[in-house]
């Protein structure tokens, strides 16, 4: 093991022991291909993928047909976002999204307009959340999808779906919500009853990783998705290639585990995030960007104002495994461009961290992980000639 405590499962979380448990046959002895239909091994492969498929919609109160598998949430937006516009060409090109979004998102929409589409990046507020009046007024008859997230990778602040989904629905187009950091966090349910599509990773809840879902509301939308891999005809022709057995039945594990205990473990996890977050605000000038009275249970997002952002991160390299923002972003010299689209001034999005808590975090570690930053931090300080001149 590592000597850092780790404080980034937002970036991605160890597999469960139980999820490797319950992968593990369908590796040696179990190993049929669930396409092969005239022999048991196929059966049974296919009676595996057909069970944990009725696990994963019942946990999520959905049908088993708006489920397709894939390799994660990157490729599952990339199947909405590109699949929508190609099957709605007839009415528009616009989309509309927030500068907050994943970069999964933002990439895919930056291609998209290579290829000929119209995107409108919206800003947030400060607190992190999409104003509405712009999104009422970006809105227009060839506006065919919107992309806004439920929880962002960095701040953890949740969007107001419900209200959002009234005005996409009332404007006739269709909405995708990255639902990514949501999954084991916060219940799914009500959310998935108001986007007509969403996109899971089975690495962001203790399950495998190279594995996922986009999720397509059954209400047509289904058919309207277009395959982007073709061959086998596997899941219906919307994305051929060999099912991956394994990885299907550690993510349903995943998912059922994770739904057994959601509400005793996000209570508890809350309660360690709240430590966490009044500890590290105790040191002077701490700013929190994730302030939201929404927001996920175990996401911590602080800036210190008067400290060196890359000197703070490597100087907690050696103790604690946290992240600046996303892990998709960790080699980039910008800072983040979610705090960006809050406003943060770049100066302060440097001098920023995250922490995200999870299943094997303890309360010993929440209290080290104080007493560390506030050294570091006070540190950073003592070396800053502006930090003894500021008024
Ligand atoms: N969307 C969000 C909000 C994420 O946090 C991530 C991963 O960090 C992704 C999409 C992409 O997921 P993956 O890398 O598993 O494809």
């Amino acid at each position: 093991m590592y000597a850092q405590s780790y404080f980034d499962y937002n970036a991605t979380t160890p597999c469960r022991e139980e999820v490797v448990a319950a992968m593990l046959p369908y590796f040696t002895n179990d190993f049929g291909n669930p396409s092969s239909s005239h022999h048991p091994y196929g059966w049974l492969a296919k009676s595996a993928v057909e069970d944990a498929t009725e696990s994963i919609a019942g946990v999520l109160g959905v049908t088993t047909s708006s489920l397709i598998y894939t390799s994660g949430s990157t490729e599952s937006i990339n199947m909405v976002l590109k699949g929508v516009v190609k099957k709605m060409q007839a009415r528009g090109n616009h989309i509309i999204t927030t500068k907050a979004e994943h970069k999964a998102v933002l990439d895919c929409c930056a291609f998209l307009e290579s290829e000929g589409c119209e995107v409108t990046y919206l800003d947030v507020h400060s607190n992190g959340l999409l104003p509405l009046a712009d999104l009422q007024k970006a809105l227009r008859p060839a506006t065919i999808l919107v992309s806004v997230m439920v929880a962002n990778n960095e701040t953890g602040v949740i969007q107001p779906l419900d209200k959002i989904a009234r005005l996409v629905h009332e404007n006739g187009s269709l909405l995708f919500s990255d639902t990514t950091q949501a999954l084991g966090k916060i219940d799914l349910t009500p959310i998935l009853t108001l986007v007509d599509f969403a996109c899971f990773s089975g690495h962001k809840v203790y399950g495998p990783k190279g594995i996922g879902l986009v999720y397509c509301k059954e209400n047509g939308n289904y058919e309207a998705l277009p395959s982007l891999l073709q061959g086998g005809g596997q899941q219906k022709g919307q994305r051929g290639g060999t099912i991956n057995t394994p990885f299907i039945v550690g993510l349903a594990k995943a998912i059922e585990l994770a739904y057994q205990n959601l509400t005793s473990e996000t209570k508890r996890i809350q309660a360690l995030r709240e430590r966490l977050e009044n500890g590290l605000l105790a040191i002077d000038l701490a700013i929190s960007n994730s302030l939201t009275e929404q927001r996920l249970p175990n996401t911590v997002h602080i800036s210190f104002p008067y400290v060196d952002g890359a000197n703070l991160l490597s100087a907690l390299s050696g103790q604690l495994a946290v992240s600046n923002g996303s892990a998709c972003n960790s080699t980039s010299t910008s800072p983040s461009h979610v705090l960006v689209a809050m406003g943060v001034p770049d100066s302060l999005a440097y001098a920023s961290i995250r922490l995200s808590i999870g299943l094997y975090t303890t309360e010993e570690e929440i209290e080290n992980a104080i007493n560390i930053i506030t050294a570091v931090v006070n540190k950073s300080r003592e070396a800053n000639i502006l930090w003894e001149r500021r008024v």
